[in-house]
């Protein structure tokens, strides 16, 4: 049964309902009926239902730009319909969109914002923006919460409360997209997956989001695959999967340590996807793909920032791919075992990264008085 079934089905019985797309309902609190979530609707269903509706096909292509380019909030924004079909919608459908509640300015520019969602969850996205470089960076959440509990990270502390919808991790990029024209004169050149949550475990959604900011317009936002990072803390199945999928994006590894006793300390992810398994599947991503990876590294003082632990790393960067290091400065959590490495630590690792051919770049944190800074993401 398609949609269409699926709405008859709603409205004959009116009381109980088992949806088909089980990831793409939304029930909005207080609904006697749910409402389909119409960005769900794949563009080959949008037609199947506005054929029912005796509309013609061009409309769907109309809904589907008001939808994913134009990423309007109401369907009475889309004003090249006519009033009984924007009705129609409206009574059959939601868009499901986020609603800004708050937005934090950081000294260096950095911008967090916290969005609500239809059912009251909060999430945030950080826009870093590198105006010398012409670099305006989104940072988004995939996740409400996040299930891994690394040791460093706030928002690991919160559990994962749910999966977002693609249409809401693509949202905060419309949105920040915004947010970056009125405050810089320039919209958004990267995007990184590197907010609360781990995309690979809401693959459906991380792959839908990406690719409708990658389709070209009118079916999507034309962003350039190049452009965007997803970053996981190492779940070598889904690494697996992505390179069967044929992503095209770069992928980041939330690396940390370059040991397993250390990294089982901090990421219990590691647990079960031990450095070997990564590296294997890094590998296999590499040669499937030819994607970019990079490692990030935050250094915690006299954890994972000596001589010792800069040699360890060297040899997971002597795999079979090209990889660089980003090593991240720390920012301390309420309760963090973990301090940052001191100035002269991290410029004698990243030294001793260099002298052995490793590609490195030492990140500054941004957003440090905001909370908009790496692992600090925890709706405070
Ligand atoms: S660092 Fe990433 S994967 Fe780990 S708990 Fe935080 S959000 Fe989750």
């Amino acid at each position: 049964m398609g949609i269409l079934g699926v709405i008859k089905k709603i409205n004959r019985q009116n009381r109980t309902f088992v949806p088909v797309l089980q990831t793409d309902l939304i029930l909005s609190e207080g609904e006697a009926t749910p409402k389909q979530n119409i960005r769900a609707c794949t563009l080959a269903q949008l037609e199947a239902i506005l054929a029912e509706w005796q509309e013609p096909r061009f409309r769907a292509k109309q809904i589907w730009e008001w939808m994913w380019v134009k990423a309007v909030t109401d369907f009475d924004a889309m004003s090249n319909l006519s009033k009984a079909l924007r009705t129609r919608l409206k009574d059959q459908f939601d868009l499901y969109p986020l609603f800004e509640n708050k937005t934090q300015h950081s000294n260096d520019g950095t911008i967090k914002t916290q969005w609500l969602t239809h059912d009251g969850y909060k999430i945030e996205s950080v826009l870093i923006p590198v105006p010398a470089d012409e670099r305006y960076t989104v940072c988004v959440s995939t996740q409400v919460g996040c299930s891994l509990t690394c040791k460093f990270c706030a928002t690991g502390r919160m559990g994962r409360k749910r999966n977002l919808q693609g249409s809401e991790i693509f949202d905060q990029v419309v949105l920040v997209d915004r947010q970056a024209r009125e405050s810089f004169g320039h919209g958004i050149t990267n995007v990184v997956y590197m907010g609360m949550g781990e995309p690979l475990l809401n693959y459906a959604q991380t792959m839908k989001s990406i690719e409708f900011l990658t389709a070209p317009a009118p079916m999507g936002l034309g962003m350039a695959a190049r452009r965007i990072t997803v970053s996981t803390a190492g779940i070598s199945k889904m690494i697996r999967q992505l390179a069967d999928d044929g992503f095209r994006s770069n992928l980041a590894l939330s690396l940390h340590a370059a040991d397993d006793a250390k990294r089982n300390e901090i990421m219990p992810i590691n647990a079960h996807n031990s450095l070997e398994a990564l590296m294997e599947a890094l590998e296999y991503f590499y040669q499937k793909t030819g994607g970019r990876i990079s490692y990030e590294y935050i250094a915690f003082q006299d954890y994972n920032d000596s001589i010792a632990d800069a040699k360890r790393l060297v040899q997971l960067c002597r795999r079979q791919f090209p990889v660089r290091v980003n090593i991240i400065e720390y920012n301390p959590i309420d309760g963090s075992p973990f301090t940052k490495s001191g100035e002269q630590q991290l410029m004698a690792f990243g030294k001793y990264l260099t002298d052995h051919g490793v590609t490195v770049t030492v990140r500054r944190s941004r957003g440090k008085d905001i909370d908009a800074a790496c692992g600090q993401l925890a709706n405070k």
